[in-house]
């Protein structure tokens, strides 16, 4: 079986974003980039079937610009075989990632994809779903849990009431929850090896598909500041604070 990954190049977690001056996006300039925290979930998930004898390749992909080589160079670190980078110089949105993994996926035939359940950047948590529709494919989303057992996978999904247990026939697509694994570390060797694995380089022009965006963004603006705390002298003054200051009660 060969699992696909999705991987995206995002501003890492531990970097507080800024606005630009003009509201039309976030500052990326000198910034720290690194993998979507869940898409290293799902490079964990698919070494963990590949160390069970479930899955014999594991190929990540990324859309995005000639950096984006380095997300994916560290998949490879954490033990994919392989690597594609779909070259895109402008941002993508979900549908036409979902458009170029289609592409993919008609070439590299997976029986699975994971892909993380959303980006941190666009916080948007489409593209897995996008996919499943495009390839008519089952999906199982927000996974805690997957296990394979012969033409089917079942995952388990945290969804609001708790968790949910589906039974989708191969192949399917998968996103990935918090809690499904803890990703790795690259180890040293690992990233040494990484250097030699094969990366193939296309375009969407190449894969035949539209990128052009269809969505304008408006403007981008900063959470309002958080006003400083204050300390209550008694439980009835919270309360009342509660009442009649935050509405809250
Ligand atoms: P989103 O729908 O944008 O929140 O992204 C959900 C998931 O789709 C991510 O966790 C990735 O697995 C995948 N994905 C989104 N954008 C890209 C991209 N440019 N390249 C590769 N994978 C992506």
């Amino acid at each position: 079986m060969k699992i696909l990954v999705p991987v995206k190049r995002v501003v890492d977690f531990n970097v507080k974003v800024r606005v630009k001056p003009d509201g039309s996006g976030v500052d990326l300039d000198n910034v720290k980039m690194a993998m979507n925290p869940f898409d290293e979930i799902a490079v964990e998930e698919a070494l963990r079937l590949k160390e069970a004898g479930q899955a014999e390749e594991i190929v990540v992909v990324s859309i995005g610009p000639a950096a984006a080589i380095d997300t994916i160079r560290t998949a490879l670190a954490m033990g994919a075989d392989r690597g594609i980078l779909v070259r895109a110089d402008q941002p993508v949105e979900p549908l036409g990632v979902a458009k170029a993994l289609k592409a993919v996926v008609a070439k590299e035939e997976p029986t699975l994809v994971i892909l993380g359940k959303q980006a941190i950047d666009d916080d948007c948590n489409q593209t897995g779903q996008m996919l499943a529709a495009l390839l008519g494919w089952p999906q199982g989303t927000f996974a805690s849990k997957v296990v394979i057992d012969g033409e089917t996978v079942t995952v388990t999904r945290e969804i609001d009431g708790g968790l949910e247990t589906v039974r989708l026939t191969l192949p399917a697509v998968v996103t990935t929850d918090l809690r499904l694994n803890e990703p790795r570390y690259a180890s040293l060797p690992n990233i040494m090896r990484s250097k030699k694995k094969p990366v193939d380089e296309t375009t969407a022009e190449e894969l035949g598909v539209d990128l052009a965006p269809r969505l304008q963004v408006l403007k981008v603006e900063a959470p309002p500041a958080r006003g400083g705390g204050v300390r209550v002298a008694s439980p009835a003054e919270l309360v009342d604070k509660l009442k009649n200051e935050a509405g809250v009660l």
